[in-house]
């Protein structure tokens, strides 16, 4: 059985901020039916070492001047190594930021002992264990093929490096390269160097074997100064190993005919109930219109300041809003200020069974980001027959397919799409899915197409599988 180490600063269920922990968590079932264990290796931070149960000490040592002990233990379904470094990883709050708000000052080293271990790990040092391929997801896994060239690792242990998200480089400090143990021979343009500092991501841009992203529309843009935000000369160069692999969702946590926070529905008339539910939690009056629902962080990425812009022309139509989310500080107080109207409702927090109820109830989620890897709360609302509308953008490109007049006649239709992401552009689609919406029929068939869409890891998982057959060193 192919023997994969999987990289990662975050792991459904047990610690999450974003996507990223939904398809590391779901990536070692899933490559399980392509005959592919996956191991993941996480930090001990203090919600991963209380979910351990009868750890087993495999490996003690000290990296980069910071002792370390790695457990492996069993949570579910998935197979951990944890990365236990109290000293860098037992910190109360979020993984990233410190009670100011900011990142930890250490975020570097942290992330950095993270990849110095697994490279340890991909040359042999757990004893029992040998991967063949290394899979990083991201800056905090970059530095990783770094790491093995040193150990002399290269060419024992194939490396894959997925970008979830391009926007976030891993920049440390150039004098950081001796604490980090980096050879200053690399810290140029030809290697991780970054307008004079050290990028993690970079590292693993240029090192890697293989490098995949989570959409093939993505995988496009990022070659292109639009999106590559500044490393868009790095994926061209490295453009004959670059693929996009889409996302799947957790088919058996998002279900909705046995998900246990709603009230479970197999047709989309048992959406009904579920969008009364709703609407009593958040106060909103019925309506003639659609409910349209979003579930996300408040960034300037996902478009948030555009729905505030557009919002007026949805309401005049009888829609409503219903959102979930948090993050600046200036658009949770544009969306409190937009719940002063009766048919809209916010909640601001994170809140994973709330989310549920959200999707199930929603006519309609929103999905109005800049840019968007691929994005998975558009595929929970295929699947809970609540319509995507969507920037023509990244994932949302690729897994929705737009209501055209010709898509809607052909009956393939999935959702809507809007472009350009501009306010204007969003009003006009606001006022396609009240047009849809007022069609009875033409909406019911929407939905059926919908929650008929396929959003599962199957086809995904066989281009892991392949890509990894292709890296591991033939032994
Ligand atoms: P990103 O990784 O950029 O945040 P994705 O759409 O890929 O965006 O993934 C976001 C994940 O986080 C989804 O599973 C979404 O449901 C979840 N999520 C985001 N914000 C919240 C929130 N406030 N409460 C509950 N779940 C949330």
């Amino acid at each position: 059985m192919m023997q994969v180490l999987s990289v990662a600063s975050e792991c459904a269920p047990l610690i999450k901020t974003g996507g990223l922990a939904d398809v590391v968590g779901a990536l070692p079932a899933a490559m399980a039916a392509e005959g592919v264990q996956v191991r993941t290796v996480l930090p001990g931070y203090p919600a991963v070492m209380q979910a351990l149960t009868d750890p087993t000490i495999v490996l003690t040592g000290q990296s980069l001047g910071v002792p370390f002990r790695v457990l492996a233990a069993q949570v579910g379904d998935l197979d951990l190594l944890v990365l236990d470094a109290p000293q860098l990883f037992d910190r109360a709050g979020s993984i990233y930021l410190g009670p100011n708000g900011k990142d930890w000052p250490d975020n570097p080293l942290r992330f950095a002992l993270l990849s110095q271990v697994a490279a340890r790990i991909g040359v042999g040092a757990i004893s029992d264990w040998q991967p063949q391929v290394i899979h990083a997801h991201d800056w905090q896994a970059g530095l990783v093929p770094e790491y093995l060239h040193g150990l002399g690792g290269s060419g024992k242990v194939g490396t894959i490096l997925t970008i979830h998200n391009i926007a976030f480089h891993g920049l440390a400090d150039a004098s950081l390269l001796n604490m980090l143990q980096l050879s200053p021979a690399r810290m140029n343009r030809d290697g991780f160097e970054f307008w004079g500092r050290i990028s993690a991501l970079k590292a693993g841009l240029i090192g890697a074997d293989r490098l995949t992203t989570v959409s093939p529309t993505y995988a496009e843009e990022l070659m292109t100064d639009a999106f590559g935000m500044g490393l868009d000369g790095v994926m061209r160069q490295r453009r004959d190993v670059l693929s996009g692999i889409l996302n799947g969702i957790d088919e058996a946590a998002w279900n909705p005919a046995t998900d246990p926070t709603i009230k479970p529905y197999k047709t989309t008339k048992g959406k009904t109930a579920n969008k009364a539910a709703l609407q009593a939690e958040f106060g909103l009056p019925t309506s003639d219109g659609p409910l349209c629902v979003m579930v996300s962080r408040l960034t300037e990425q996902k478009g948030v300041d555009l729905l505030l812009d557009a919002l007026p022309t949805l309401l005049a139509r009888s829609g409503q809003l219903i959102v979930l989310g948090s993050g600046a500080t200036e658009l949770e107080e544009g969306l409190r200020n937009a719940a002063r109207d009766d048919h809209v409702g916010v909640r601001i927090g994170y809140d994973e069974a709330l989310s549920h109820r959200i999707i199930a109830g929603g006519d309609c989620i929103l999905v109005p980001s800049r840019f968007e890897p691929c994005g998975l709360t558009q595929m929970y609302g295929l699947r809970y027959g609540t319509i995507p509308l969507v920037a023509l953008t990244g994932g949302l490109a690729d897994t929705v397919i737009n209501a055209s007049p010709a898509g809607v006649l052909a009956g393939v239709a999935t959702g809507i799409q809007f472009n350009p992401i501009t306010a204007d552009a969003l009003r006009s689609a606001f006022t396609r899915l009240c047009d849809l919406y007022a069609d009875g029929p033409l909406w019911a068939r929407l939905q059926k197409n919908a929650m008929s869409h396929p959003v599962g890891w199957g086809p995904s998982a066989q281009a892991y599988a392949a890509l990894y057959r292709d890296v591991a060193p033939s032994s």
